[in-house]
């Protein structure tokens, strides 16, 4: 049995989490962490997660967790990093989820990873990633021929990071494919006489509202026709299960920087 702490357990993506650790075979949820004085500190998370009592108190921080093999974090930048200085300091896998990193908060992670098994995905569910490797196939065949690419994504009206982790990653899919780097040929705000579109760059378009749980298009634009790749996410549990499954696989692995690809097997097929 492997055992899984999820942290932001009473957020939108902690709630489904748990009810998904609590449904999955072989995983077993020993602790729930809350916001530091959170005025859910010491209730039942079963409760607050519409799963009735399981027996799992929602505690304030790590350190009075349980012990544990696997984290599942899904907060904010700054507590993620919190989290996962603690794993590497106590050997435990870690599970990200959280977006919204800066460039040294990303390479925090990534310098955590020599010492753990750390998945780091900014979208847990199987058809984005599949949907990488479309989009790589259809950037190597239509990018360089008069194809231009653009990225629409949409969400909830409470995402607080713009543009969405899984649009940049489908960004750098198209862009890695076409030997771009995103870091230049990203477009991320179009206003006033700002001239026509360049032939290498990829835009991206945001739009918040409503409770969209997550949807991403890439268009390809030629003269006389377009081809567009869209995932529709209807709900949070595709995330859920999709970042348990990685919970699972990630507490067997050896220390490293790991994403779905590999764990779904796809990074081969993706070359
Ligand atoms: P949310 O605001 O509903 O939940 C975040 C929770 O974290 C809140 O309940 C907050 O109280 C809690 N929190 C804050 N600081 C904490 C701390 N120090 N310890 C424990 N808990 C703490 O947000 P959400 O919609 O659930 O999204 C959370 C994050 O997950 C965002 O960054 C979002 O973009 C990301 N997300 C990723 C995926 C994916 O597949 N990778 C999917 C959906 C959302």
């Amino acid at each position: 049995m492997t055992r899984v702490v999820v942290l932001g357990a009473a957020g939108r993506m902690g709630r489904m989490l748990v009810q998904a650790v609590h449904a999955m075979e072989g995983a077993q949820l020993v602790a729930a962490v809350v916001r530091p004085g959170s005025s859910l500190l010491g209730a039942d998370i079963g409760e607050i997660c519409g799963l009735g009592k399981i027996g799992v108190a929602a505690t304030g921080t790590l350190g009075e967790s349980a012990d544990f093999d696997v984290i599942i974090d899904f907060t904010t930048p700054a507590s993620t990093m919190d989290a996962l200085a603690f794993c590497a300091e106590h050997n435990k896998a870690a599970v990200i989820g959280t977006t919204g990193f800066d460039k040294s908060q990303l390479a925090e992670i990534k310098h955590h990873a020599s010492a753990i098994p750390l998945v780091y995905a900014e979208n847990y569910s199987t058809g984005v990633n599949l949907s990488l490797n479309l989009l790589a196939t259809a950037a190597r065949a239509l990018g360089d021929a008069g194809f231009n690419i653009e990225i629409t994504e949409a969400h909830h009206r409470h995402k607080v990071d713009a543009p969405s982790g899984t649009a940049l990653m489908m960004g750098r899919a198209v862009a890695d494919a076409l030997g771009r780097d995103l870091e230049h040929c990203g477009v991320f705000s179009r206003v006033g006489q700002c001239g026509p579109r360049s032939d290498d760059e990829i835009g991206f378009s945001v739009i918040r509202g409503g409770d969209i749980v997550g949807e991403h298009t890439v268009t390809f634009a030629a003269e006389g026709e377009r081809i567009e790749i869209t995932h529709k996410a209807s709900s949070r549990m595709t995330f859920a299960n999709g970042a348990v499954r990685a919970a699972l696989w990630a507490a067997a692995q050896s220390p490293g920087y790991y994403d779905m690809q590999d764990m779904l097997g796809l990074k081969t097929a993706a070359k």
